[in-house]
C-alpha cells in the first residue's frame, strides 16, 4: 500500500518572487508615495511585458477578467460573440457583461480548443467576433478563424488566459485576432497576484483601453466615455516585474516534469497524457490527461475521489462546462447534442499538480498512486 502525500498536494502553488528584493522595491514605491494610477512601476512592468511577450502594444490592468470585458469595449462587440464551453466562467461572463449573448461552439477533441469547422454554422447576422481560447496555452487553429472572421467581417478577440510566452512557429501569440488577453491570477504560470493584460496591434486600442482602465477619463477636464476601475497598482506591478525575470525557468522546469508524467503515464491503458504540438512553443502551464473509463477501470471521477484520499488534489478543468451552467444551459447554443465533444471531454479530464517546486520524485509517486489505484 502506498503512503498517502503528509500534506495536500494542490494543483499548482505560485511563484514567489525573493522577500528582500520585494522589500527593495516596496522601500522605492513608499519613498515614491505614488501606490497607484499609473506610476512608474506599472509603466517599467508594461515596458518589460511588450517585449517579453513581443507585443507592438499592451496595457496591464487589475485582473484579467475586467481586461476581457474592456477588450468587448474597445472592439465595440454587440449582439453575439461565438466562443467555447470548455472554459473559465471569465470567458462567457464578460460577454454577458458587455450586454452580449455567448454563443457556444464544440471543441476539437485533441486540442480541447474550438473546432473552426463548426463556427460558419454559429454565424449569424448579430454575430460581431468569435473569442476563442487557446485552452491550457495549447493554440487555437488561428489560421483558420481568422479566414472565417475575414470572410464574414468579424473581430477576433483571445481568450490567451492561460497562453503567457506560447509561440506558432516563433510568432508571438498575441499576432493573431484583434486583441489576447492574458491573466496574470495567483493560479496562472506568469502572474502578478491579480492582474491581466491586453496586447494590442493597433495603437489607438491601447490609448483606449488606458482610458477605460481609469474611468475613461482621457484629459483632467475630459471623460469619453463609461469606462470602469481596472488599474493596477504598484506593489502588485513590483511582483510583476521580479517573476518575470523567473518565468522561463519555471516553464524549463514545468516541461521537464510534464516530460516526466507523460514517459511514465504513456505505459497506463486508458490514460492519455497529450503531446507537444509541432512548431508550437508551449509554456507547460497544465498538466491534463484524459481518462477512458473502459480501458483504465476508473472513471474521471472514481481517479479523483481515489487521489483526494491520498492527499493529491487535482481539478477538474473544464467541469463543468460553461454551458451546463446554471445561467446559461436554457441558451439554444448550450444544447448537449449540439456540443457532444466538449461534453464528452469535460467527464474525461483531470488536470495534475504542476508547477516549479515539485520534485521528480512527487511525479513518480503520483504516478505510481495513479496506476495502483486502477489495480484495485
Ligand atoms: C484565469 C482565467 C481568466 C480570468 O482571469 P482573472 O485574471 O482571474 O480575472 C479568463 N479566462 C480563462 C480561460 C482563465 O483561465
Amino acid at each position: 500500500m502506498l503512503e498517502p502525500f503528509a500534506k495536500p498536494f494542490y494543483i499548482t502553488q505560485p511563484l514567489l518572487p525573493d522577500i528582500n528584493e520585494f522589500n527593495e522595491m516596496l522601500k522605492v514605491i513608499w519613498a515614491s508615495k505614488q501606490l497607484s494610477n499609473n506610476g512608474n512601476m506599472v509603466k517599467q512592468l508594461e515596458r518589460e511585458l511588450s517585449d517579453f511577450l513581443n507585443a507592438d502594444f499592451l496595457s496591464v490592468f487589475s485582473n484579467g477578467t475586467v481586461a476581457l470585458q474592456l477588450a468587448c469595449k474597445i472592439l465595440r462587440l454587440s449582439g453575439e460573440v461565438i466562443t467555447t464551453p470548455f472554459t473559465f466562467a471569465a470567458t462567457p461572463h464578460s460577454l454577458i457583461w458587455n450586454n452580449i449573448r455567448p454563443v457556444f461552439c464544440d471543441i476539437e477533441e485533441d486540442t480541447f480548443n474550438i473546432n473552426p469547422d463548426l463556427i460558419e454554422a454559429l454565424i449569424t447576422e448579430h454575430t460581431t467576433a468569435i473569442m476563442p481560447v487557446h485552452v491550457f496555452g495549447c493554440p487555437c487553429n488561428v489560421e483558420k478563424i481568422q479566414q472565417i472572421a475575414d470572410k464574414y467581417g468579424l473581430k477576433v478577440l483571445y481568450d490567451a488566459a492561460h497562453a503567457f510566452g506560447v509561440k506558432i512557429n516563433g510568432k508571438p501569440i498575441s499576432f493573431f485576432g484583434d486583441i489576447s488577453m492574458f491573466s496574470f491570477h495567483a493560479t496562472k504560470i506568469y502572474h502578478t497576484i491579480e492582474g491581466g493584460a491586453l496586447a494590442f496591434k493597433n495603437p489607438n486600442f491601447k490609448e483606449r483601453a488606458d482610458s477605460l482602465r481609469n474611468f475613461g477619463i482621457r484629459s483632467l477636464d475630459c471623460v469619453m466615455e463609461p469606462g470602469t476601475n481596472g488599474k493596477r497598482n504598484e506593489s502588485q506591478a513590483a511582483v510583476g516585474i521580479l517573476l518575470l525575470k523567473e518565468v522561463e525557468k519555471e516553464i524549463e522546469k514545468r516541461k521537464e516534469i510534464t516530460n516526466l508524467y507523460r514517459q511514465i503515464l504513456e505505459n497506463i491503458p486508458g490514460i492519455n497524457a497529450g503531446r507537444d504540438i509541432d512548431g508550437v512553443t508551449h509554456n507547460y502551464s497544465y498538466f491534463v490527461i484524459r481518462v477512458d473509463k473502459d480501458e483504465y477501470g476508473l472513471s474521471r471521477n472514481e481517479l479523483y475521489e481515489k487521489l483526494m484520499e491520498y492527499n493529491i488534489v487535482p481539478r477538474k478543468y473544464f467541469y463543468p462546462l460553461c454551458s451546463n451552467f446554471q445561467c446559461y444551459c436554457n441558451f439554444p447554443s448550450s444544447a448537449k447534442q449540439q456540443l457532444p465533444v466538449a461534453n464528452k471531454t469535460a467527464d474525461m479530464v483531470l488536470s495534475l499538480p504542476l508547477h516549479g517546486r515539485m520534485l521528480m520524485s512527487d511525479v513518480e509517486k503520483i504516478c505510481e498512486i495513479i496506476k495502483a489505484v486502477s489495480e484495485g
